[in-house]
């Protein structure tokens, strides 16, 4: 039998609890095992919604969610997603150093109950190798830079052995030669683990490079292949809220608005003059 996708969605709707529109509609996609998928909105387009559903944070969806063939909670549980969440600052304030961090991530859901086992510390140790975090590992995280901060918390979403690696915004307050860091260090994990990557971002730069496949989500899909078919009109459609104000207010045609996959749409000027975006940076916030 063919292996399961690594993520599968099907047809799936949600709507945050008391919300009067929904956060994703319709939503169809599937990330194989090993593969690299850059899902790529404006803020407010369901990128968030989407990985929220996957980890199985909510539940309250109608369509099917599968997860290396089980439930997104299952899947949880049986630690198979390493999640990277958009801010950690919060966990700034605890007193822990890299390696501590990492430590949490390799020990999971045990953390706290017993000894630490050995097999979490060379976990641990591993990750941050991987990540070329050793000369600061022992440093605590308050202290760390940006970039330096990053490395931990990607060494402790891998030091459980996950087999998807979920990366909510990852470049957000990474400068450019960050960026680039944080593309080969990617490239690096990918190689040497094969695990499947998930990342969100409104950033075109953070997946253009290293992805195998891009989705452009804003509430419905519209979009899901290689991202050498991201065309400026692609982005343009997927990104007219954000642009709209600075180009005019863009007419997407009736069937593309409905968010097919696979449907690009074709968008006009309204007769203007006003043209979107030539190039995928301008559209980027
Ligand atoms: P993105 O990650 O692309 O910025 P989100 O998934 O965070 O988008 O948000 C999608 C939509 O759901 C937005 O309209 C947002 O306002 C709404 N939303 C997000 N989180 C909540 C929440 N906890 N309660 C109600 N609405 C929410």
């Amino acid at each position: 039998m063919n292996e399961p996708a690594a993520i599968e969605f099907e047809n799936v709707t949600f709507a945050y609890t008391g919300a009067r529109t929904q956060a994703l509609s319709s939503v169809s996609l599937r990330v194989e095992a090993g593969e690299r998928l850059g899902v790529l909105g404006p803020n407010g387009g369901g990128k968030s919604t989407l990985l929220k559903l996957a980890l199985g944070i909510e539940d309250d969806f109608a369509g099917q969610i599968r997860v290396f063939g089980k439930s997104p909670r299952q899947a949880r549980r049986a630690g198979l997603i390493g999640y990277l969440p958009q801010r950690c600052e919060a966990e700034l304030d605890f007193p822990l150093t890299g390696l501590q961090a990492t430590l949490l991530g390799a020990e999971g859901r045990r953390f706290g109950f017993g000894p630490t086992r050995r097999e979490s510390i060379k976990c641990a140790h591993d990750a941050i190798k991987l990540v070329g975090a050793e000369t600061f590992a022992d440093q605590q995280v308050g202290k760390l830079s940006g970039g330096q901060l990053q490395r931990i918390f990607i060494a402790r979403a891998l030091a459980g052995s996950p087999r998807i690696l979920a990366l909510d915004e990852p470049t957000v307050g990474i400068d450019i030669v960050g960026q680039q860091e944080f593309a080969m260090l990617l490239e690096r994990v990918h190689r040497e683990l094969g695990v499947t990557i998930l990342i969100v971002t409104h950033d075109v730069r953070a997946i253009a490079a290293g992805c195998d496949r891009v989705a452009c989500l804003a509430c419905t899909l519209h979009f899901h292949d290689s991202p050498q078919g991201l065309t400026p009109q692609v982005l343009a459609e997927v990104f007219q809220h954000d642009v709209s104000p600075m180009f005019g207010e863009l007419h997407v045609d009736a069937h593309a608005a409905a968010g097919c996959a696979h449907d690009h749409g074709h968008i006009h000027d309204g007769g203007r003059g006003e043209h979107p975006p030539r190039r995928a940076e301008d559209v980027d916030g």
